[in-house]
C-alpha cells in the first residue's frame, strides 16, 4: 500500500466521487494562452518564427534562434520521439498519487521542439528512449483542461 492520502469523497449528487485533494490548476499568462486554447481543441500548438523559419515549445516573446519578435502559432503533427523519460513513483504533489507509477517523458517533435509531457496507454516498462509516440489529447476534469499526452505510436 502507498502512503500517500486517496481518499475519495461523493460529490454533491452522489453520482460519482472526486478526489479529496485537488490537482493544482494551471497558470497561465497571455503568451501561454493560445496554447491552451489550442489543446482544448486537441491540437499541439508550436511557435513558428516568421523571419527565420525556427520552431519552439515553450512559448516565448521573441525567436530564441534570431530574436525576431514576428512569431506565429502552428500546430504541430504530433508525432514525434522519446528524447528522454523518467518513472515518476512519488509525485510532487499528493493529488498526483493515485496515478502513479506514471511516466514524464521529454518528447522531441517532428516538427524540431521537445516538450515536457506524459507518456500514457502503455506499461513504464514499455517507453524506451527513440520510442516513436503519437499525441494523446485526455481531457482533465480536474483542471477542466486538455492535457497533450503522447502515446505509443501504432506498429506498423
Ligand atoms: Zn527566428
Amino acid at each position: 500500500m502507498k502512503d500517500e492520502p486517496q481518499a475519495m469523497t461523493a460529490n454533491a449528487s452522489g453520482a460519482g466521487t472526486t478526489p479529496a485533494i485537488r490537482r493544482p490548476g494551471l497558470v497561465t499568462t497571455p503568451l501561454s494562452q493560445p496554447f491552451w486554447d489550442l489543446a482544448n481543441d486537441g491540437k499541439f500548438a508550436i511557435q513558428n518564427c516568421v523571419d527565420c523559419g525556427h520552431r519552439q515549445h515553450y512559448p516565448r516573446n521573441i525567436c530564441i534562434n534570431c530574436w525576431s519578435e514576428k512569431l506565429t502559432w502552428m500546430a504541430a503533427g504530433g508525432t514525434g520521439t522519446v528524447w528522454t523519460f523518467t518513472v515518476v513513483e512519488k509525485p510532487g504533489h499528493p493529488a498526483w498519487a493515485p496515478e502513479t507509477p506514471y511516466v514524464i517523458a521529454l518528447v522531441e517533435l517532428d516538427e524540431g521542439p521537445r516538450a515536457m509531457t506524459r507518456i500514457v496507454d502503455c506499461s513504464p516498462a514499455e517507453v524506451a528512449v527513440g520510442m516513436a509516440v503519437t499525441l494523446q489529447p485526455t481531457w482533465d476534469e480536474q483542471l477542466e483542461q486538455t492535457l497533450l499526452n503522447f502515446a505509443p505510436a501504432a506498429s506498423e
